[in-house]
């Protein structure tokens, strides 16, 4: 029962590991190994091979130039034979030798014992036609090599060895080559398999960091790091990078849901209260004052939706906009035409410093919105007696859009605040506004592929500086 759980069990480990990563690249690994090895066997085998059976018929043929050599120093058969018999006395009858007469047949030849079963009259049939001839012939398990050449007499000399000790070197070159080479494949398979498990272990605790996220939706689990700065290190950077950014964007969304819920309870409260107050009077009077007041109210929630909407479409890139030259001298004049009445009221000179004609590609109703929105904000946020600058020209492939107030400036820790939804400073709170403006004047300058940045000195006023890629 437990053996077979155990089996049941390794199974299926067994069937995951075959899924993984790690073993798909031990076995490609493995796979290379082997037909690396293949290649290397099949070459240094053909080498070998011709290498030793050159030397063989070297062997062959030295021995045939002497024979020869004796034999046409007086071409007398009898003074080879003696030669041939004192070898055999000094125990050196390797060598199958043939001597034959000019038509092939034999007329003398030396077995060596071995070959003994060799037909000898066989080789009559085969009178040699190039110099040296080879021909081999079977002798039992063995193969004899024999060269075969013609006398200056036309009679036929033929020399012969066996290869039985070529094959067996050949042998024990191949049993020793698949000894070495199989523990060498375990051995590499193991060494593959542990060092692709190590490599990939970032990557599996990538999984899991990502498995955890899926099933309990939290965003703060990172993957640990590792101190190698590989693909998979930077992957698992990025990862962590890109985790940070869900988290701030979700801290962001939370914080604007509540922020927007928070500052549409306050009209909505006030709704309220009106609907109540006009119900328990019965003056006409009061209900036309409530009505009138309770369109404001809505005018007012309606405007901030409209714009916290304009927002996430900026945003989020689903924002349409017409991108067109337009003539920017003549766009400002109109929104300083705009303001120049509450600028009046409050004694604030607006100036306006743009050379005619200046072009910049934007959406006309999109810029004509920042610039107001911007506008807005200086001559809310400047004093009476105060200055307004707006300036403007084209510098390499951008419009540089700048506009300076002398207003009561943003305190440092504020700068990066401002452009948040609905953030609005203490110092603003006298003033109206829903906190909106600049955050949709950010959204719409990233949507033109633009940049916008402040700098600012607290009681002496603000530069805000927009730039749009004049593409
Ligand atoms: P608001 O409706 O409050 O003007 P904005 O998004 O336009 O909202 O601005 C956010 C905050 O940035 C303001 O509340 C104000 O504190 C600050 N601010 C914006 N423009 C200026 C300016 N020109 N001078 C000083 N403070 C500014």
């Amino acid at each position: 029962m437990t053996e077979n759980r155990f089996l049941q069990n390794l199974k299926v480990h067994l069937g995951r590991l075959r899924h993984t990563l790690g073993y798909r690249l031990t076995l490609w690994y493995g796979l290379a190994f082997v037909l690396g090895m293949a290649i290397l066997f099949f070459f240094s085998y053909l080498l070998l091979t011709s290498s030793i059976q050159q030397s063989d018929q070297e062997k062959i043929l030295l021995q045939l130039d002497v024979y020869r050599a004796e034999y046409e120093k007086s071409h007398s058969v009898t003074d080879l034979i003696r030669l041939l018999n004192r070898e055999q006395e000094e125990r050196q009858n390797l060598f199958l030798i043939r001597f034959a007469d000019p038509v092939n047949r034999t007329i003398f030849a030396r077995v060596p014992p071995q070959w003994r079963r060799v037909p000898v009259t066989l080789l009559e049939n085969y009178p040699p036609r190039t110099e040296p001839e080879w021909l081999t012939v079977s002798a039992g398990e063995d193969q004899l090599e024999i060269a075969s050449v013609r006398l200056s007499d036309f009679c036929v000399l033929q020399v012969g060895a066996g290869t039985a000790g070529r094959l067996n070197t050949l042998a024990t070159f191949r049993r020793v080559f698949w000894l070495t080479t199989i523990p060498m494949f375990a051995f590499a398979m193991l060494g593959g398999f542990f060092v692709a498990s190590r490599a990939l272990r970032p990557l599996r605790e990538l999984v899991e960091a990502v498995r955890t996220i899926i099933t309990t939706g939290k965003t703060d689990k990172r993957v640990p790091v590792s101190p190698v700065e590989d693909e998979i290190g930077e992957l698992v950077l990025d990862f962590n990078q890109m985790l940070d950014r869900i988290d701030g964007l979700l801290k962001g969304m939370r914080d604007s849901l509540d922020n927007v819920a928070h500052d549409l309870r306050t009209p909505m409260t006030r709704l309220r209260g009106m609907a109540e107050m006009a119900l328990q009077s019965n003056n006409p009077t009061d209900h036309r004052e409530a009505l009138a007041d309770a369109l404001e109210e809505s005018e007012h929630m309606l405007s901030m939706l409209r714009t916290l909407m304009d927002i996430s479409e900026a945003e989020t890139g689903t924002m349409k906009l017409s991108v067109q030259p337009l003539n920017l001298a003549e766009l400002v004049a109109e929104i300083a035409e705009l303001y120049q009445f509450v600028a009046e009221e409050k004694s604030i000179a607006i100036t306006t410093e743009i050379p005619e004609g200046l072009m910049a590609a934007a959406d006309r109703n999109r810029l004509r919105q920042v610039l107001a929105n911007l506008l807005d904000n200086a001559v809310k946020y400047t004093p009476e007696g105060g200055k307004v600058t707006l300036s403007a020209h084209n510098q390499g492939d951008s419009t540089i859009i700048t506009l300076r107030d002398s207003g009561i400036g943003i305190a440092p820790e504020e700068i990066p605040r401002i452009w948040e939804r609905l953030y609005r400073s203490d110092a603003s709170r006298s003033e109206r506004g829903l906190g909106l403006g600049l955050s949709l004047v950010k959204a719409v300058v990233k949507a033109h592929q633009g940049d916008i940045s402040v700098t600012s000195e607290p009681g002496k006023g603000s530069t805000f500086v927009v730039s749009l890629p004049l593409k």
